[in-house]
């Protein structure tokens, strides 16, 4: 499979780096730890060496995880207290701690996931290392002769 190995410069895979991102692993090899500590990105990987820190999450994961965790908390609060009519304390505590362990479980692996995207659609400098002549711009009015 295409799924270790440096294929810098080569078409990147979406789904595997996705698995290897939502696994907390590098989009690249699938191997070395994305994160130094639980949120914290490295800078490259420890075993192939990509380059990480152009990595550009920011609030999308917190985003995604609220979104997630929302969608499955909200039915699951209703349908327990129609179906069971549990003790208010309870209920609180439970879902409250439920709640909070699964946003902290998520939270990393979707902002794995969402530096997988970014490095298989090679976004904010996850492209190919420059070659030469091929990342230029072009100069204004190349456009009218390229066609
Ligand atoms: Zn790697």
């Amino acid at each position: 499979m295409a799924e270790a190995g440096d294929n810098r410069g080569q078409g990147r895979a979406l789904w595997p780096a996705l698995r290897h991102g939502f696994r907390r692993r590098c989009p690249n090899c699938g191997t070395g730890g994305v994160f130094k500590g639980y949120l914290s990105v490295r800078d490259h990987c420890p075993v192939c060496e990509e380059a990480l820190y152009h990595q550009r999450a920011d609030d999308g994961p917190a985003y995604l995880t609220i979104l997630i965790v929302g969608h499955v908390m909200a039915p699951l609060i209703l349908g327990v207290y129609a179906a069971l009519r549990p003790d208010p304390l309870i209920m609180a505590s439970v879902f409250s701690v439920g709640t909070v362990a699964l946003s902290l479980y998520l939270l990393p692996r979707l902002k794995g996931m969402m530096i997988a995207f970014q490095w298989a659609k090679r976004m904010h400098g996850f492209g190919p290392d420059p070659v030469e002549g091929e990342m230029e711009m072009p100069a204004l009015g190349d456009e009218a002769a390229a066609e």
